[in-house]
């Protein structure tokens, strides 16, 4: 692994690629929010940081240091994570593990090296790291990873050089998860890079789940048969759906507008490569085609979807937002 092997990021990968080859400072802190991937970066600065034959883009991947760091074994390398289940990383292993063993000279590298997860630090134990960031061995350097840097001292901060991680895009993400799980369909993979808001964490933790998936079938499904569907079907059946994923309301909207959206690319290029699902793809042209459904409509159709997440956010009844929403869509859809 290489920085370069990484996706994304280039602008954190330039500011960690230039220490590299030249003459690094003693603290980093690499912030950004949960899940965006900032101890794979750090661990991969740290190999670059221990290695023999480091390059911009990272350790060499075969001198002595990068081995012992693929294995994990490396002496002259120290993590101190937040423990699961506990709020904070106690002050005692602060102490015990950094402090004391900081002035402990390098075993195999020319420096040691420390990755502390900073949001585990509560006030008392970034006081006791703040010494020795202040006046460092000169052979240590400490990488700090924050989700939410206003925790942290500003005397930490100006003590540490600030490299911030940035939401990916989405086809980022789906060149994650893509590499990550190679039985995933590419559709699946760009439905979980939509919903992850760029946080390739959150993007492997929905393609973990079903529902996503299972419900963004099913709101496909529905509203493909918007048109043939009896209203009353519609104010029992389907509202029944929504009632049963009531608290993912939001996110069964913003897939019912994904699927707008697929239909409104298919009102223009019904042969288009951007639309999903070959079968689905089939059935959305023609439903297209018989009921003389257009641009505007499906137009419409979102901005219905945007006054039911409007409603739902300033918790007007529930199955009045559904009702009306579902036989505003049913109008729409069936051309009057
Ligand atoms: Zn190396």
């Amino acid at each position: 692994m290489a920085f370069s092997e990484l996706i994304g990021q280039s602008d954190a990968k330039m500011r960690l690629g230039k220490p590299l080859v030249g003459e690094p400072g003693h603290a980093f802190l690499l912030s950004g929010p949960s899940g965006i991937g900032k101890k794979t970066f750090a661990r991969e600065f740290a190999k670059g940081l221990l290695c023999s034959h480091p390059t911009a883009d990272g350790g060499c991947g075969t001198c002595p240091n990068c081995v012992y760091m693929r294995e994990h074994t490396h002496p002259d390398y120290k993590e101190l994570l937040l423990p699961s289940g506990e709020k904070n990383i106690k002050v005692a292993d602060v102490r015990s593990r950094i402090l004391s063993d900081v002035g402990i000279m390098s075993q195999i590298a020319s420096r040691k090296v420390y990755l502390i997860d900073a949001d585990g630090l509560a006030e008392e134990g970034q006081n006791a790291l703040l010494k020795t960031l202040e006046e460092p061995p000169k052979h240590v350097v400490f990488i700090l990873t924050v989700s939410d840097e206003s925790k942290l001292l500003p005397t930490i901060l100006s003590r540490t050089e600030s490299v911030r991680l940035i939401p990916n895009t989405e086809e980022e993400v789906k060149k994650v998860l893509e590499s990550r799980n190679p039985d995933i369909l590419p559709e699946e993979a760009a439905l979980y890079a939509r919903f992850s808001n760029g946080i390739i964490g959150y993007g492997l933790d929905l393609a973990e789940t079903s529902w996503l998936i299972n419900d963004w079938e099913e709101v496909t499904d529905l509203i493909l048969q918007l048109p043939s569907i009896s209203r009353t079907e519609l104010l029992t059946e389907v509202y029944s759906f929504f009632d049963e994923e009531k608290e993912h309301f939001l996110d069964i909207l913003a897939l019912m507008n994904m699927v707008f959206d697929e239909m409104a690319i298919a009102v223009v290029s019904p042969k288009s490569d951007r639309l999903q699902g070959e079968n689905k793809k089939d059935k959305m042209v023609e439903m297209i085609r018989k009921y003389k459904l257009n641009a505007e409509m499906i137009g419409r159709c979102s901005a219905v979807l945007t006054s039911a997440a409007k409603a739902s956010r300033v918790n007007g009844n529930f199955e009045m937002i559904v009702c009306r929403m579902l036989l505003a869509l049913k109008k729409e859809c069936s051309n009057g």
